[in-house]
């Protein structure tokens, strides 16, 4: 199968991929470096008022049938009679924020990254706390302070440990990144979400820059956690990759020990097979796959249900900064123990899975920092 539509090698917008996104206040599907809007595609569809909006929400509340059957009828578009007029090239569109974010977790489960955080911040003790592999630790993040790609990064100020000066406010002088992908709900559940139902209820993923003040953090975090030097803002990519275009990238995550309680075990093959990439100032500093992370999405999801909380369509929850043993696979410049941020700094966090015709694409999430 072939589309009509161009796509160039070494795209990962192909036709195994069909994110979509928002422009010009329309759902969007990505086709190499051209958008179709989603309500051409449909017609008269009775679908069709859910995706002439600003934001994917009521797509995804739609559900995964309705999910399926859009993906195919755009798979269809793009592979049958051409219609190149229904394409306007990606450049000429402005893209905003994909979904109206509901409640925003952020989790810690790169075994590799909370060891290396548990080193730098307790030197003294235990880098991995006792819960660390009996539940995917997170905490609830700032979701109105999510923003698309290409937002700039304003730098924070805040209440800061400074030698001999003691407790003062100023701008956070250790501004950091956290290389993450993160997961949207399309579909909620007052239920509990066994870990082998998660594709019912996530609709896609997107990169996610968790974008950190380390000294702001570091004199505010205990004992309740993140708070100040994480919620000023939080970067995630334009495009929602569907899940159903991951399924030929899910393989068997790492191997878990101890064997985790019932609630978070798993059948099917969760992990996902994604390569990482992020640059600084157009130099690329890491290179890792999601593959190796301890913790999978689906065992996330399970967990942040098992309570009997509820999720809704739009809640997105993170992955943890995605880290492996050696320099050059590091999702933190914290980690990697060089300069934090300058002011006029950007950052891009990339993500593909598999290449050729078959890629998808993650495109990249880009953040430029401005002085406080
Ligand atoms: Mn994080």
């Amino acid at each position: 199968m072939d589309t009509w539509a161009p796509v160039d090698d070494g795209s990962g917008f192909t036709l195994a991929c069909l994110p979509y996104g928002v422009a010009g206040g329309r759902v969007v599907v990505r086709i190499g470096d051209g958008v179709v809007a989603l309500g051409d595609v449909l017609g008269d569809h009775q679908w069709r008022d859910a995706v002439e909006a600003d934001s994917l929400n009521p797509v995804m509340t739609l559900g995964v049938d309705a999910w399926s059957e859009i993906r195919d009828r755009v798979t269809t578009f793009l592979t049958t009679s051409a219609n190149e007029r229904a394409l306007t090239p990606v450049g000429s569109v402005e893209l905003s924020l994909p979904f109206q974010v509901g409640d925003y977790v952020d989790f810690y489960s790169s075994i590799e990254h909370a060891t290396h955080l548990g080193e730098l911040f307790r030197p003294d003790a235990e880098p991995l706390l006792p819960n660390w592999r009996h539940l995917p630790v997170g905490y609830h993040g700032r979701s109105g302070t999510v923003v698309v790609s290409g937002t700039p990064v304003r730098r924070p100020n805040g209440l800061v440990l400074d030698g001999e000066a003691g407790v003062v406010r100023r701008p956070c002088a250790r501004l950091d990144i956290e290389l993450e992908v993160g997961f949207v709900v399309g579909a909620g559940s007052d239920e509990p979400i066994a870990p082998d139902e998660a594709d019912r209820h996530v609709f896609g993923a997107v990169l996610v820059n968790d974008w950190s003040a380390r000294d702001i953090q570091a004199f505010e975090y205990q004992p309740l956690g993140p708070f100040l030097g994480k919620s000023f803002l939080t970067s995630i990519s334009a495009w929602v990759v569907p899940l159903a275009a991951l399924a030929p990238f899910l393989v068997e995550p790492p191997e878990q020990e101890p064997v985790p309680d019932a609630a978070l075990q798993a059948t099917r093959p969760w992990a996902i097979d994604l390569g990482l990439s992020v640059d600084l100032n157009g130099a690329t500093l890491t290179r890792n796959n999601f593959r190796g992370l301890y913790w999978t999405f689906a065992q996330q999801l399970a967990h942040m249900t098992s309570n009997g909380a509820t999720t809704r369509t739009g809640d997105l929850f993170a992955s943890g900064t995605v880290s492996g043993w050696n320099q050059g696979e590091l999702g933190s410049l914290i980690e990697m123990k060089r300069p934090f941020l300058d002011d006029g700094d950007s950052i891009v966090l990339r993500g593909v899975c598999g290449e050729g015709a078959n890629a998808v694409g993650f495109g990249e999430v880009e953040g430029t920092v401005v002085k406080a």
